[in-house]
């Protein structure tokens, strides 16, 4: 008999058939001996709907009044399910999340948890009741509804699952686990038994939508055992584990991410404070930079590109033209149409060749390369944006990732 914290995405629950049969999935379990938590998200592209709906209204979204719309979604949602479980004679109780104890700081629309008290949902548990709640959503300590965020109900189940001393938390979504790419992109990727959360984590931070970021941050830290798995076919998924498999693959999964777009501010001379002055102004603005790379100067003069979240472009670039003087720049060029390719593999940190193999996938595909970095299980690549799903393909490809990892050839 084990607890477990099981979270519905948005497609799981999109519509009345999808909320009974993940009420059917609760029942056998719970015939089973386990004793469940349900966490959901807004049913299907409600999320979106209700930003929508809020720019179609007002140019001013006041962040306390976005977040009492945005959670709306997700209290309909679990409203609905614990109404389906009763219907199958499983006693069920649904939860906002302040009234599972959830706390916050007043972020709006990016709340961090400061705390939880799950006082309410222990009891329905004491009580044989399935406590159904509300995802990405707590109260904060002005006593305001608050949202987490994107994604925030991977959050919600990661955070339960380990106040409440949770065998698991189970991540219920459209795919069947965490894949070697994204298979709506590739259809021969493969679904990972097991990967490592230091390899998850590098995934998720270049364009892996799943699991949200945060909320495998949490899991690592707490020691929370999660199981990526589908809501369709009900098979087993994915494990995510402090050391993953016993033998490392080399490469391990490809990934991509169009949310980024470039700037270079060039012709800057190469002396100390440069990046000093330029780097500070833009972390002043809350401008959230990524990648970076300065080249070799050339007579003393140098080109810094780096990378920062479209909707901060604007902003990047302003903050960087007030300074163009001061610094001596010459030119500050934004570009909105890039994408960045990753190779994620704890196992290249002990075999050579893995770069180089990247590199002349790309370049046999005749795409260029405008941007370099890496990390100890990690090489990313920035390219033209029309390029990335083609490169993405290659590399699959070249890597052998659809083949089981012992069966893929040395790179
Ligand atoms: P949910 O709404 O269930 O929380 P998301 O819609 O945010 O889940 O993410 C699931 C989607 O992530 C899948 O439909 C899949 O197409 C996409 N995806 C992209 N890359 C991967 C990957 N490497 N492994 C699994 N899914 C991926
Ligand atoms: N419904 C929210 C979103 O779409 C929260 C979540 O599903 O995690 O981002
Ligand atoms: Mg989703």
């Amino acid at each position: 008999m084990a607890l477990l914290v099981q979270k519905f995405g948005g497609t799981s629950v999109a519509d009345p058939d999808r909320i009974r049969e993940v009420a059917d999935h609760v029942a056998r379990c719970r015939r089973r001996g386990d004793s469940i938590v349900l966490v959901v998200s807004a049913m299907g592209k409600e999320t979106d709907e209700l930003l929508r709906l809020a720019d179609a209204v007002a140019r001013t979204k006041p962040g306390r009044e976005m977040d009492m719309l945005i959670t709306g979604g997700e209290r309909k949602a679990c409203a609905l399910m614990a109404m389906a479980l009763h219907d199958r004679g499983v006693p069920a109780a649904s939860f906002t999340g302040s009234q599972a104890g959830f706390r916050t700081d007043t972020a709006h629309m990016n709340a961090k948890i400061l705390e939880i008290t799950p006082g309410r949902i222990r009891d329905a548990l004491d009580e044989g009741i399935v406590p159904v709640v509300g995802g990405s959503q707590g109260v904060s300590t002005a006593n305001d509804v608050t949202f987490f965020g994107r994604g925030g109900s991977d959050t919600t189940a990661v955070a339960l699952a380990h106040v409440l001393g949770a065998d698991a938390c189970e991540l219920y979504t459209d795919v069947s686990g965490v894949f070697t790419t994204d298979p709506r992109l590739v259809p021969e990727a493969r679904r990972m038994d097991l990967i490592s959360f230091d390899e998850l984590l590098e995934m998720t931070a270049t364009g892996c939508p799943k699991p949200a970021m945060r909320s495998v941050e949490l899991a690592r830290n707490y020691g929370v055992k999660l199981h990526v798995r589908s809501a369709f076919t009900w098979e087993p998924g994915t494990w995510v584990t402090e050391e993953g498999p016993m033998e490392q693959a080399i490469v391990s999964a490809v990934t991509h991410d169009t949310s980024e777009a470039k700037m270079t501010v060039a012709g800057v001379p190469d002396r100390p404070g440069v990046a000093a002055r330029l780097f500070r102004a833009l972390a002043d603005a809350d401008v959230n930079v990524d990648m970076i790379v300065q080249n070799v100067s050339t007579h003393g003069v140098t080109d810094i590109s780096f990378t920062v979240p479209h909707e901060q472009l604007e902003v990047a670039v302003a903050t960087s033209e007030s300074l163009a003087d001061e610094i001596g720049a010459e030119a500050i060029t934004p570009d909105h149409d890039i994408a960045r390719v990753s190779l994620i593999g704890a196992g290249m940190q002990t075999n050579p060749g893995v770069a180089a193999t990247m590199f002349e996938t790309l370049s046999a595909q005749g795409i260029n390369i405008e941007m370099i970095s890496t990390s100890a299980i990690r090489i990313s690549c920035v390219v033209r944006e029309d390029d990335a799903e083609r490169a993405v393909a290659a590399l699959h490809e070249a890597f052998e990732l659809h083949k089981a990892p012992e069966e893929r050839s040395k790179v």
